[in-house]
């Protein structure tokens, strides 16, 4: 789906497709050199790092291996609570494992604050994180992130994995949605 099928849903295009690649294309380059001679498992975030993910994992010229999780917020549904449950644990076991976590938005932080304590608990060689986007003025704890994507200011976006009220996540490019989609 272009952002032209879904013109009158959007606001404004915040990212083509093109600019996303172009950027995953650097950052695949960047952990490519960073873990040169280790072979990492990239850990996608379900179900919105699942474009981030195959996009990047297809950029990286390296070997890497890839495994899942699933995750919620406990609380109301719009607002991040900082305690998650795990709905789909990963395949494998981390320990000794170079682990990526690959995210999709970093909004407040607190998901991936909790899953970041949570992975490190099973004793991985390393963790670090690469979201695709993040940002700045909704954070409420500082993640280490590792590799960043883009800095987006405090809207709501959608497309490239991201969803409202599941839709939009096949949209190729990243936009803000027009309120009388939400309101
Ligand atoms: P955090 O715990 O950082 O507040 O929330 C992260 C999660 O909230 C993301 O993985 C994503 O599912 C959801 N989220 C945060 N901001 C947005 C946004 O602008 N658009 C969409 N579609 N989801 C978002």
């Amino acid at each position: 789906m272009d952002a032209a099928d879904v013109s009158q849903d959007l606001d404004h295009v915040l990212f083509t497709e093109e600019q996303i690649h172009q950027r995953l294309d650097e950052l695949a380059t960047q952990i490519d050199a960073d873990y040169a001679g280790r072979e990492p498992l990239l850990v996608g975030v379900l179900n919105g790092a699942v474009m981030t993910m195959s996009d990047l994992a297809r950029a990286m010229h390296s070997h890497m291996q890839m495994d899942w999780m699933a995750v919620s917020s406990y609380g109301a549904a719009t607002k991040s609570s900082g305690v998650v449950r795990i709905l789909k644990d990963l395949s494998c076991d981390i320990r000794d494992r170079d682990v990526l976590i690959v995210e999709d938005i970093i909004d407040t932080g607190l998901t991936l604050n909790y899953l970041l304590d949570h992975l490190r608990g099973r004793g991985p060689a390393s963790v670090e994180i690469m979201a695709m986007f993040r940002k700045p003025d909704a954070l409420q704890v500082d993640v280490p992130v590792r590799y960043i994507g883009f800095d987006i200011p405090n809207e709501f976006v959608v497309g490239y994995g991201l969803d409202y009220a599941q839709r939009y996540r096949n949209l190729r490019d990243v936009g803000t949605l027009a309120p009388h989609v939400y309101s």
